[in-house]
């Protein structure tokens, strides 16, 4: 079997190491370096249970974590240490999550540890101002992990190319249109050349809807383009922080060479992808704030490189994962939390597209024609 994959980030690499590792022939074909967009524009946290979840996605995403610590310990660019959610002075509930929730999410089988003040500064010397409530000033999402991309991209990239061949990976010229026609379906590059195979898989993320033809997956939220998201990577600081750090306004992590990577979810709610510089500007004077108040020893920290990426997202936040259409030609594979979910993917493709069979796990998120509500 020969399969071409549209799209060299995280996911169309690891779908691509899978069905190469289990004996497919493989052709990745890309229009740009691998994992140079959104793969490279992300936190990089991986995580089951922080994201609003219920059951079935929560076990995806556990599942997908479980694959990247068998797979990736020891590499590194994979930090394993988990992530830390901070009880604040406002005396809120150190993750703001319900205890009921918690203990849903401990029941299914998160690990999540409370931590006390003097626990706290033992696992990061770093913060400043630790407040307990009600005894805990911190809970550890212990199995949570962050991935420095470009590392995980050349570790998938050697294997690619280990398992595949040389030619198993095609950058440089984008997919002009997919051509699923009547004989093999196969993909026109910009260039003219076609390349064909058994089956082709689209991993190619916000610009999925345009190769397949917009309406057959669910329009991504609110527009096109996805979802904006504003990331801080900070010059080198003094006192770093050794793990995923949550506060209720602010999420930070540690970066390559001693810098800090900032970014805060409630900053991004009318954040534009065409945002005035200014305005960015704001928003970036107040994450380095909320940095400099978080670390001690950390007075003010400057910001290096300021990013804003679309999200892939799809409307309700959950994956796109399957065949097209009956014929089984066009597959795509498009998500949110990409990073987190990339090795589930790659094992339900290999499961649907290589042994014919269909990965139940993901029942919930199949193509459909009409956005999920
Ligand atoms: C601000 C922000 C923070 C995030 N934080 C997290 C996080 O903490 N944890 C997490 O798990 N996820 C996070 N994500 C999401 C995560 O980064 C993405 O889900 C993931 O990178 C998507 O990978 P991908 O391979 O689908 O897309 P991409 O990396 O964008 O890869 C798609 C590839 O397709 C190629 N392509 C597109 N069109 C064509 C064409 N016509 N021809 C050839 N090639 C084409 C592109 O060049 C690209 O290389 C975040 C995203 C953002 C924006």
């Amino acid at each position: 079997m020969h399969i071409v994959v549209v799209g060299a980030g995280i996911v169309g690499l690891s779908i691509a190491v899978g069905l190469a590792e289990a004996g497919a022939g493989v052709v990745v074909v890309d229009g740009g370096p691998p994992g140079a967009r959104l793969t490279r524009t992300t936190f990089a946290w991986l995580n089951a249970g922080f994201l609003p979840v219920d059951r079935t996605y929560w076990g995806l995403r556990s599942g997908s974590l479980d694959a990247w610590h068998e797979a990736s310990a020891g590499h590194p660019w994979f930090h394993a240490g988990g992530s830390l959610h901070l009880a604040t002075a406002g005396g809120t509930e150190p993750d703001d999550r319900s205890a009921a929730w918690r203990a849903e999410l401990r029941g299914w089988g998160e690990p999540i540890v409370a931590l006390d003040a003097a626990a706290v500064h033992a696992l990061e010397p770093a913060l400043a101002g630790v407040t307990a409530v009600g005894g805990v000033a911190a809970r550890l999402f212990r199995r949570d992990a962050w991935v420095e991309t470009d590392g995980a991209i050349g570790h998938l990239v050697d294997r690619l190319l280990a398992a595949a061949g040389p030619g198993a990976l095609r950058t440089g010229t984008p997919v002009a249109r997919l051509e699923p026609g009547s004989g093999m379906p196969g993909v026109r590059l910009t260039s003219g050349e076609t390349l064909h195979g058994d089956h082709v898989v689209v991993a190619a993320a916000s610009d999925t809807p345009v190769l397949t033809g917009g309406g057959l997956v669910p329009v991504l939220a609110p527009d096109a383009r996805g979802v904006p998201g504003l990331l801080v990577l900070t010059a080198p600081v003094a006192i770093t922080v050794g793990r995923i750090v949550r506060r209720d306004d602010l999420v930070l992590r540690p970066a390559p060479g001693g810098r800090l990577l900032l970014q805060a979810g409630a900053l991004d709610n009318d954040l534009r992808l065409d945002e005035p510089a200014a305005t960015t500007d704001d928003r970036v004077r107040t994450l380095l704030a909320r940095a400099a108040a978080t670390l001690s020893r950390v007075d003010a920290p400057v910001a290096e490189q300021v990013t804003v990426a679309a999200r892939a997202l799809p409307p309700d936040g959950r994956p796109i994962v399957g065949w097209l259409d009956g014929a089984r030609r066009t597959y795509v594979a498009v998500t949110h939390s990409g990073i987190t979910l990339a090795p589930a993917i790659a094992r339900i493709v290999i499961e649907d597209v290589l042994h014919g069979r269909r990965a139940t796990d993901l029942d919930a998120y199949r193509p459909r024609a009409a956005p999920r509500a």
